[in-house]
C-alpha cells in the first residue's frame, strides 16, 4: 500500500506531536509514524515538573494529552515504525514495519534518543535479569533490595529517587565527584536516607550468577586510587545519558557530536532540503521536553515555508 502526504512526521515525543499540531493548523494535514515507543522517553518517566503551565504530571499523561491534541487539531496518527527512509529521492520515501510506502514531500524527523549502556560484556549478559535501564518498568522486581544506579545526571538521580519506592537501599555510583542534575533533585536525593552516594568510581563488571542468570554485585573501581571493590545488589540502573536514535539517517544527512542531525543556526533545516529535525535527534544541549516541542513548532513553521516556496 502507498500513501502521499505534504509532511510526513516521524517519531511521537513532544517534538512530533508538536509538529503535528502546528502542521494541522497549517492544513498541510500531516501523518504522523509513531514508532516502536509511542509517547517517546516521557511514556517511561514518572512525575513531569517542569512543563510551564501543570505543575506536575506523570509522563505517560502527558504524552497522552499531546497524543489527543494533536489527533484532535487533525494529524492522522498511525502506529506503525519506519523501517527504511530513502531522503534521495523526491518525493521522499518512508517505508514502514507494515510495508507501506509513505511518499511525503517535507519530512519532520522527530525520532528523539534512546537510552546509553555502559558497554560491559557482563552488562549485556544481564539485560532483563537484574540490569536495565528504566526504573519505572523495572523497579518494581527488586522490593526490598539493594540496587545500584549508576550516573550523575537528572535520569540518574530521579531514577534513584524513584526506586527508593520499593528497594531497601540505593547506591548511587558516578564517575566524578559532584552531579551534573538539576539542584533542586540533588537536594532531594542527598535528603533521602535510602540513598548513599559513591563517588569517583565506575563499574568494571557486574557480577551475578549463572543458572538462573540474576545479578548478585557490582565491582568498582575508584579512579582516585584506583581501589577495586565488590558491592552486593540485585539490581543495577544504568543511566548514563542518551544517544540520538539516527539509525533510519546516519549516511543521508550531515551528523555531528556523536550522530545528532545538523541543523542551521536558529532553524530545523538539516543538510536536505524539505527535512527538518527537532528535538532530541539533533539536541545535544537541553534535551528538554519543552524545548524538543519548542523546536517541534519551528519544524513545522518552516515546512510550511518550504511547501508554499515549492509551488
Ligand atoms: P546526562 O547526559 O545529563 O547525564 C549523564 C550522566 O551519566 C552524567 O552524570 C555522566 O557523568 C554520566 N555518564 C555518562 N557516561 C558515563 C559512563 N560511560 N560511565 C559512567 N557515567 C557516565 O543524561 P540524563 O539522561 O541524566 O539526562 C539527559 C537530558 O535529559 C539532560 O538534559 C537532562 O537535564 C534531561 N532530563 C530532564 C529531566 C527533568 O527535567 N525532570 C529528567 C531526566 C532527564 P558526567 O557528569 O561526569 O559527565
Amino acid at each position: 500500500m502507498s500513501k502521499k502526504t505534504k509532511l510526513l512526521i516521524i517519531g511521537s515525543g513532544p517534538a512530533g506531536y508538536t509538529a503535528a499540531v502546528y502542521g494541522s493548523r497549517a492544513l498541510l494535514k500531516p501523518i504522523l509514524l509513531q514508532g516502536i515507543q509511542p509517547g517517546g522517553q516521557l511514556t517511561i518517566t514518572t512525575e513531569v515538573e517542569n512543563w510551564p503551565g501543570v505543575k506536575e504530571i506523570q509522563g505517560p499523561d502527558l504524552m497522552v494529552n499531546l497524543e489527543e491534541h494533536a489527533k484532535v487539531a487533525g494529524t492522522t496518527i498511525i502506529n506503525e515504525t519506519v523501517n527504511k527512509l530513502n531522503l534521495k529521492k523526491y518525493p521522499f520515501i518512508a517505508i514502514s514495519d507494515n510495508g507501506t510506502e509513505y511518499e511525503a514531500d517535507s519530512i519532520i524527523l522527530a525520532t528523539g534518543a534512546q537510552a546509553k549502556w555502559l558497554g560491559l560484556k557482563s552488562e549485556d549478559k544481564y539485560k532483563g535479569f537484574g540490569v536495565s535501564a528504566c526504573a519505572t518498568c523495572d523497579g518494581f522486581f527488586f522490593k526490598n533490595e539493594v540496587i545500584s544506579v549508576i550516573g550523575g545526571g537528572n535520569t540518574a538521580v530521579e531514577e534513584a529517587l524513584f526506586l527508593t519506592n520499593f528497594a531497601k537501599k540505593i547506591i548511587l555510583i558516578h564517575r566524578r565527584d559532584n552531579l551534573r542534575a538539576e539542584k533542586i533533585l540533588q537536594k532531594r536525593l542527598f535528603s533521602n536516607s535510602k540513598i548513599e552516594v559513591i563517588w569517583n568510581s565506575v563499574v568494571k563488571e557486574i557480577i551475578g550468577t549463572e543458572n538462573p542468570l540474576s545479578v548478585k554485585g557490582i565491582r568498582i573501581q575508584n579512579l582516585s586510587n584506583d581501589k577495586e571493590t565488590e558491592l552486593s545488589c540485585k539490581g543495577v540502573f544504568v543511566a548514563i545519558g542518551h544517544a540520538p536514535s539516527n539509525e533510519l539517517i546516519t549516511d543521508q544527512l550531515e551528523l555531528h557530536n556523536g550522530g545528532y542531525v545538523v541543523t542551521r543556526p536558529n532553524s530545523t533545516e538539516t543538510s536536505v532540503p524539505g527535512v527538518f529535525a527537532a528535538g532530541d535527534i539533533t539536541d545535544f544541549k537541553y534535551r528538554q521536553a519543552v524545548t524538543a516541542a519548542g523546536m517541534g513548532c519551528m519544524a513545522a513553521l518552516e515546512a510550511e515555508k518550504f511547501l508554499s516556496e515549492q509551488k
